[in-house]
């Protein structure tokens, strides 16, 4: 049961952006109380001695011989595979979740990857999301000249603003409407000397932790994608306007494009299984580094059930069939952050592949 599995928390941001600030103070919180957490320090500044100190048999483990997303991806897997007795007390596991914290120049791409795929990680874990700190000091032109830094953005559920003190009141306007264009359906929250509330950046997954029943919408972000409910072409070009807005508000104030685009593609009819994987096959082929991400529920011909599916670029998770519809809504939804792709080209390409097979 997905429920079963250790949530597992991916957390990024530039150097300087504050993630280590956040996990001092996240590590204090009950929430948090039994988390392992790992940490990727290669060649940043040293961790604070509270938070190494945080439990007699520690529960932070270092791994500093190499970067996480690059060269140590297989220590990663061992590390969370021997969890399980090494953080262990009479046998039993003694942690609940797990959150990572990277370097601040890691790809979180690939890291991600990892932990959706691997067989002896998803066995046992779930990938629950990535939060990504963001100095809104310094963050326009680290946007602007660090790739790493665009993708920690445009890949998070979740995006925290710190150093909001320290900004000009106009520029966090300015970067607040920048990060809305790139990743407009993250939650997004300025936090100041690393306090935030756990909840807000834990349990980002499919799963609703109260209820435990899945929160598609939620997880998708269609609201900030479609709008809430009714006719989604209405709401399409409502969001259209408003979202246009921002981008042309964005570009205004800051000149930038960062080539990053977040859309939700929406099917009315069933959709044939086979013909959706192999164009999605198709599309990870083609420009499988520019998908960033990429998550849906469908509505599958002959099934009755509803099928989600969660891929970052070339790889995707295991698709999940849910017990139930969440809502009356059975529309198929696609939601895709891309770099360099925009949402006609993919709704182009998939109109015209559903329609030559299915003719
Ligand atoms: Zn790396």
């Amino acid at each position: 049961m997905p429920e079963s599995l250790i949530p597992v928390t991916l957390l990024t941001g530039f150097l300087g952006s504050g993630k280590t600030t956040l996990l001092n103070h996240l590590v204090r919180q009950p929430e948090l109380a039994d988390a392992l957490v790992i940490i990727n320090e290669f060649g940043e500044v040293g961790l604070d001695h509270l938070l190494m100190s945080r439990l007699p048999d520690d529960s932070v483990v270092e791994m500093s011989s190499g970067c996480l997303c690059c060269t140590i991806r297989g220590d990663l897997v061992s590390t969370l595979k021997d969890a399980h007795w090494r953080f262990s007390r009479a046998g039993e596991r003694r942690f609940d979740r797990v959150v990572i914290e990277t370097t601040g120049l890691a790809d979180p791409a690939p890291i991600v990857q990892t932990l959706m795929t691997v067989g002896v990680i998803t066995r046992r874990y779930r990938f629950d999301g990535v939060v990504t700190t963001i100095d809104l000091t310094n963050a326009d032109r680290t946007l602007d000249t660090q790739p790493e830094a665009l993708k920690q953005a445009a890949m998070a559920d979740c995006l925290l603003l710190t150093k909001a003190d320290l900004a000009e009141p106009t520029a966090v306007k300015a970067l607040e409407q920048r990060l809305l264009a790139i990743n407009p359906s993250a939650c997004r929250l300025q936090v100041h000397n690393g306090v935030v509330a756990p909840r807000t950046l834990l349990e980002l997954g499919l799963y609703d932790p109260a209820t435990k029943i899945p929160d598609v919408a939620r997880w998708l972000g269609e609201e900030a994608l479609l709008g809430v409910s009714g006719d989604h072409d209405a709401h399409d070009s409502a969001h259209d306007q408003e979202h246009g807005g921002h981008h042309a508000h964005a570009h205004d104030l800051n000149r930038h494009d960062d080539h990053i685009s977040a859309f939700c593609l929406v099917l009315d009819e069933p959709l044939d299984e086979s013909l959706l994987d192999t164009w999605l096959d198709l599309q990870r082929s083609l420009s499988g580094k520019d998908m960033l991400r990429i998550k849906g529920i469908l509505n599958l011909r002959g099934r009755e059930r509803p099928v989600v599916i969660h891929g970052v670029q070339h790889i995707q998770h295991p698709p999940v069939e849910l017990p139930a519809w969440p809502s009356e809504d059975r529309r198929s939804k696609l939601v895709f952050i891309t770099r360099d792709i925009p949402r006609e080209t993919l709704a182009q390409s998939l109109d015209a592949f559903l329609d030559s097979w299915q003719r």
